[in-house]
């Protein structure tokens, strides 16, 4: 994430920012002739070798990325958010950089757990867990299950039966709006995660899961959003939050030991986009709670946070090949080889990214086009005013950064398509991860016929 080792001078006639490496990989290069390595691995080579499109994860990125995390949050739990992005590689990194996981399914915790991944340091969310969900957990002892409504109190403990005891947590609503997108802020009370701090619904679990001997409430969860930029929502979050430990404390005379305040730090996807401080945010998390608790008269729970993107989507890159160009109008449309099917965050946030040319050197004045992929939805674009040498045509290959988070984790079979492989690169080697999706992957399931 520091400095890029500069291999090569920016080429005249680029518009300045059009060299900019600053989302990429700490481990970017650039090579001759216009391509790129990460990873100590040239991007051209590996799209020739394993074809397009496919993903490409830099290994050195992610446990660097955890260990920054480690190192601004001492004394603070640090859980990697599976669903950013998940495979049995990814499992042991984080397990050997001394993260724990945060899942939201059966899949998602049995692939954990089966790649050796210690249950006890996996926290359970979801907002409807499935009777699969609960039976997992149970059965292979997660250490916490936060609970997202009333119903699943009993359903828990009766799950959990005579004599058992499960550790959970309470998801609170603390009311705040904050995250990149409508789609993506789960701090309010009018969707769907969680359990309202403002109409007393949380109060009232809460004393529930007290008065229920087959759960030990060890504290209380928040998550307010996704993509934040900035430290304040975090702080009055920290604040409700420990005003919810206060009455507790009064209510009940119980002292919650844990505060789990969730995930949502925000990235830059292009270079010059904002991005949350992580060490401005421990520092003001950790005097913020040493105050908030001394004013409580509350000892201090134990941190948490939840970080799924800022730990995964800067160590991913994306690689596709230009299939079409179409210049209607004003518009100059570039069409590539993937598209919804292995990255549905633009149709559905709208978000923005900074595709490259690879692979070869343009000298052509700068365009804006609109790079779209290959499905039947006139929604399947990957990056809208995107920045591309005039000269783009067929063949030609593009790299998309910060491709690692909500990808290939949200990826789909649209137009049987087939998802891309994932290619780790680490030292100048590159090892498939995730081979690539088969028509003959799709007709084993496909057993009506
Ligand atoms: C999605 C999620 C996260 C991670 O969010 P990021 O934006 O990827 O950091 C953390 N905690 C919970 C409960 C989540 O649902």
């Amino acid at each position: 994430m520091g400095d890029h080792v500069v291999t090569a001078a920016v080429p005249a006639g680029l518009p300045a920012g059009a060299d900019d490496l600053s989302v990429w990989p700490a481990s970017t290069t650039r090579l001759p002739d216009g391509d790129l390595a990460v990873g100590g691995v040239s991007l051209s080579e590996l799209a020739d070798r394993f074809d397009t499109p496919a993903y490409v994860l830099d290994e050195a990125e992610v446990r660097g990325r955890c260990r920054t995390y480690r190192d601004a949050f001492p004394d603070t739990d640090v859980l990697y958010a599976a669903k950013a992005f998940l495979s049995r590689a990814m499992v042991r990194w984080v397990r050997e950089e001394g993260l724990g996981l945060d899942v939201c399914s059966a899949g998602e915790l049995e692939l954990a757990v089966t790649s050796g991944f210690p249950a006890e340091r996996v926290v359970l969310h979801g907002n409807a867990k499935s009777p699969r969900d609960l039976e997992a957990a149970l059965r292979l002892g997660v250490g916490r299950i936060v609970i997202d409504g009333p119903s699943e109190i009993a359903r828990i403990a009766a799950a959990v039966g005579p004599g058992g005891r499960q550790k959970v947590m309470v998801r609170v609503v603390p009311g705040i709006s904050a995250g990149g997108h409508d789609k993506i802020r789960t701090g309010t009370d009018d969707q769907k995660f969680g359990l309202s701090l403002a109409d007393g619904s949380a109060q009232h679990a809460i004393a529930r899961i007290l008065g229920q001997p087959r759960l030990e409430l060890t504290g209380l969860h928040c998550h307010i959003g996704s993509q934040i930029t900035e430290v304040k929502p975090y702080l009055v979050a920290l604040r409700r939050m420990v005003g919810l430990m206060a009455r507790v404390h009064d209510a009940h005379g119980v002292a919650l030991p844990e505060l789990d305040l969730g995930g949502g730090h925000g990235i830059a996807y292009r270079p010059g986009e904002p991005v949350l401080d992580l060490t401005a945010l421990a520092r003001r998390l950790r005097a913020g709670l040493i105050e908030s608790c001394a004013a409580a008269g509350l000892p201090v729970p134990r941190l948490a946070v939840e970080p799924g993107r800022a730990v995964a989507g800067p160590a991913g890159v994306a690689l596709y090949r230009v299939l079409a160009v179409k210049r209607t109008g004003e518009k100059v449309f570039v069409a590539v080889d993937g598209g919804m099917s292995d990255n549905p965050r633009p149709a559905l946030y709208g978000v923005r990214y900074a595709p490259r040319l690879i692979g070869r050197r343009s000298t052509a004045e700068p365009r804006t086009a609109t790079v779209v992929g290959r499905h039947c939805e006139a929604g399947d674009i990957l990056a809208a005013d995107a920045e591309l040498p005039g000269d783009i045509r067929p063949g030609d290959l593009l790299a998309v950064p910060v491709a690692g988070a909500y990808q290939l984790s949200m990826a789909s079979g649209y137009n049987l398509v087939g998802r891309p492989p994932v290619i780790a690169v680490h030292e100048g080697t590159a090892t498939t991860l995730m081979r690539r999706e088969t028509l003959d992957d799709f007709r084993s399931r496909d057993i009506g016929g």
